[in-house]
């Protein structure tokens, strides 16, 4: 073909430029002379030619090799084997998909309807405080989209074969001529995927898809705590075209305990003891998580003293560790005296010496100082 240009000099780049910028000349290119954008323009048209026809060979490592050599020799009829230039639809779209996909929005009609994974789910689940702390095997209802059993997910009554879209005939696509270009678009009455439901499956009404409650069990491991979440593999939502189902997490929130509290792996709780079971010791009895126990209260014991029963706490969740209960003690003052009990307390106020009550005498030493 005489008078023919360069391809190198056509694109704009070296003899030695790699295939990134190739593409990107290309790119530049094609966005300036796009038919789109110039509209019966001849001579645009015939640059995007050119360069396209420049692109398809310098972007492939083989003919580009061959172009070295030869020059435009290589592609002649008869001389290389590769014939002349194909700008049918394929071709373009091939092209656009790769590299224009994001421009022009038709890159995303490659592949057509793709395999997508399926959404995850939440599952929010209450469990009690001793369930918490030592684990415990859960059955729960999840309601998610499964597929549908009666038409095995195709959409079609009793899952019979999908028809051939008669718009598309099946390719998934629309050709149109737009000058020189063939423009290919998804097909708007199968939605590219070719084919298209003459008589819907009644159960899903088409979508393949269902609701379904399914029940699973949840094994709780020992140590959870509120906000834990724990993931079920597979257990979400079913996948589309093949995709893998999403999973789903149980997140967790344990329900409040009339007599404890959490603190990390620490169990927290408070003993009520009488004002004479502090001042003389004594031995009660303490709910833990595995029930009562004895608990020795030394003599004078004041209110807020935190005793520490070892190891009766919560299991460390993944590890080998159990934190401790703490018990605080809150001495309770009588609110109503008999009047032998009053006779005895001022009896005991009259015997009491400032040594009994250290706290109170340094107290009322430190106002002196201050006050006077
Ligand atoms: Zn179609
Ligand atoms: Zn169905």
């Amino acid at each position: 073909m005489p008078g023919k240009r360069d391809y190198y000099e056509i694109l704009g780049v070296s003899r030695s430029a790699s295939l990134e910028e190739i593409k990107k000349a290309y790119r530049k290119l094609a966005l300036k002379y796009h038919p789109d954008r110039n509209p019966g323009n001849k001579e645009a048209e015939e640059k995007f030619k050119e360069a396209s026809e420049a692109y398809q060979v310098l972007s492939d490592p083989e003919r580009r090799a061959q172009y070295d050599r030869f020059g435009h020799a290589a592609f002649e009829q008869g001389a290389g084997g590769f014939g002349g230039f194909d700008f049918s639809a394929t071709t373009f779209e091939d092209l656009f998909g790769e590299i224009f996909g994001e421009f022009f929005g038709t890159g995303r009609a490659r592949g057509r309807s793709r395999a997508r994974r399926g959404e995850d789910l939440r599952y929010d689940l209450e469990i009690s405080f001793e369930e918490a702390a030592f684990g415990a095997e859960k059955t729960i209802q999840v309601p998610r989209l499964a597929t549908c059993d009666a038409c095995r997910g195709r959409g079609t009554k009793d899952g019979a074969e999908r028809a051939t879209c008669p718009t598309c005939r099946g390719s998934g696509q629309i050709r149109y001529q737009q000058g020189f270009f063939t423009i290919a678009k998804n097909c708007g009455q199968c939605g590219g995927q070719g084919t298209i439901i003459r008589d819907p499956c009644r159960v899903c009404g088409g979508s393949g898809v269902v609701q379904k409650t399914r029940t699973l069990n949840v094994r709780i491991p020992a140590g959870v705590d509120t906000g834990t979440r724990l993931k079920l593999s597979g257990e979400g939502e079913v996948g589309r075209g093949g995709g893998p189902p999403g999973d789903l997490y149980v997140v967790l929130r344990v329900r409040e305990h009339p007599l404890f509290r959490r603190d990390g792996v620490n169990v927290l709780c408070e003993v009520p003891i009488s004002f004479t079971q502090a001042a003389l010791g004594a031995e009660i009895e303490v709910p833990t998580l595995e029930g009562k126990v004895k608990m020795k209260i030394p003599p004078g014991t004041q209110s807020g003293t935190v005793l520490r029963l070892r190891g009766k706490g919560v299991p460390e969740l993944q590890g080998h560790g159990r934190g401790d209960q703490l018990v605080r003690i809150l001495v309770e003052v009588p609110r109503k005296l008999s009047q032998k009990q009053r006779e005895l307390l001022e009896e005991f106020a009259r015997v009491s010496g400032e040594e009994v009550h250290p706290l109170t005498k340094g107290f009322f030493e430190k106002m002196k100082e201050i006050f006077g």
